[in-house]
C-alpha cells in the first residue's frame, strides 16, 4: 500500500469483481440496440473504469472522451463545469453510456448530459464507478430511456487511486483509499 494512505475502501480484487458485473448487466441491457452504442469516458478520472469496463462489454461499441472543469481548487467542486474537450464521435441518434469516476454535487453531470442530449443521443446512460449521494447538490437527469448504474455508493469521504486524483496524484494506484489528513494539502 502507498505510505500517503490512510485505509483502502475497495481492492482491486472487489473492483474487478464489480465491473464484471456491471459490463455484464450493460451488455445485457444494449444487446439488440439497433445503433452502435458509444461510451463516454468523463476525463481525466474516468479513464482506468472506462479501460477496464469496456473490455469486458461484450458487443460491438464506440468509445470517446469528454472533458468538463470547474475551477474549484482542493476538494470540492464549485458548481458549473465548462466542456473544455469535446467529443470527436458524431452521437446523434446514438444510445450513450456517460462513464464517471465518481459523482458527488451532480453538477458535472447535469452540465454535461444536456450537452450530449443537445447533440442528439437517442438516450444518454450514465454508468459511475463511485455515487457519493451525500455529497448532492443539484439534480440530473438520463435522456430517454437511458439507465443509471453505480459501482459502488461511496462514503462521505474524499477518495483517491483508480483513476481519481487529488492535486493529479495517486490515479494510478489500482485500489481506492482515503488519503492521510497530513497530505491533503
Ligand atoms: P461532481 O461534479 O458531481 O461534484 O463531481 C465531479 C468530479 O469531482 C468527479 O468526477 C471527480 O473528478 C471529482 N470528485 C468528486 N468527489 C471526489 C472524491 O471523493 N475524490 C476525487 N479524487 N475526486 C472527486
Ligand atoms: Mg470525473
Ligand atoms: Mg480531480
Amino acid at each position: 500500500m502507498h505510505s500517503h494512505i490512510d485505509r483502502i475502501l475497495w481492492s482491486d480484487h472487489q473492483i474487478s469483481t464489480r465491473v464484471s458485473e456491471l459490463a455484464a448487466q450493460i451488455s445485457d441491457d444494449f444487446r439488440g440496440c439497433s445503433s452502435v452504442p458509444v461510451v463516454v469516458g468523463v476525463a481525466t478520472g474516468a479513464f482506468l473504469f472506462l479501460a477496464d469496463l469496456v473490455r469486458k462489454i461484450e458487443l460491438p461499441i464506440s468509445v470517446d472522451f469528454i472533458r468538463a472543469e470547474s475551477y474549484g481548487s482542493g476538494t470540492e467542486s464549485n458548481g458549473a463545469p465548462t466542456i473544455s474537450l469535446d467529443l470527436k464521435v458524431d452521437i446523434n441518434a446514438r444510445h450513450v453510456i456517460l462513464v464517471e469516476d465518481i459523482v458527488d454535487t451532480g453538477h458535472t453531470l447535469s452540465r454535461v448530459i444536456p450537452h450530449l442530449k443537445s447533440k442528439g443521443a437517442s438516450s444518454v446512460s450514465v454508468c459511475t464507478f463511485l455515487d457519493k449521494p451525500s455529497g448532492r447538490k443539484v439534480d440530473f437527469h438520463m435522456v430517454g430511456e437511458g439507465k443509471f448504474y453505480r459501482g459502488f455508493e461511496c462514503p462521505d469521504y474524499f477518495v483517491v487511486g483508480y483513476g481519481m486524483d487529488f492535486a493529479e496524484l495517486y490515479r494510478n494506484l489500482p485500489y481506492v483509499g482515503v488519503l492521510k489528513p497530513e497530505h491533503y494539502k
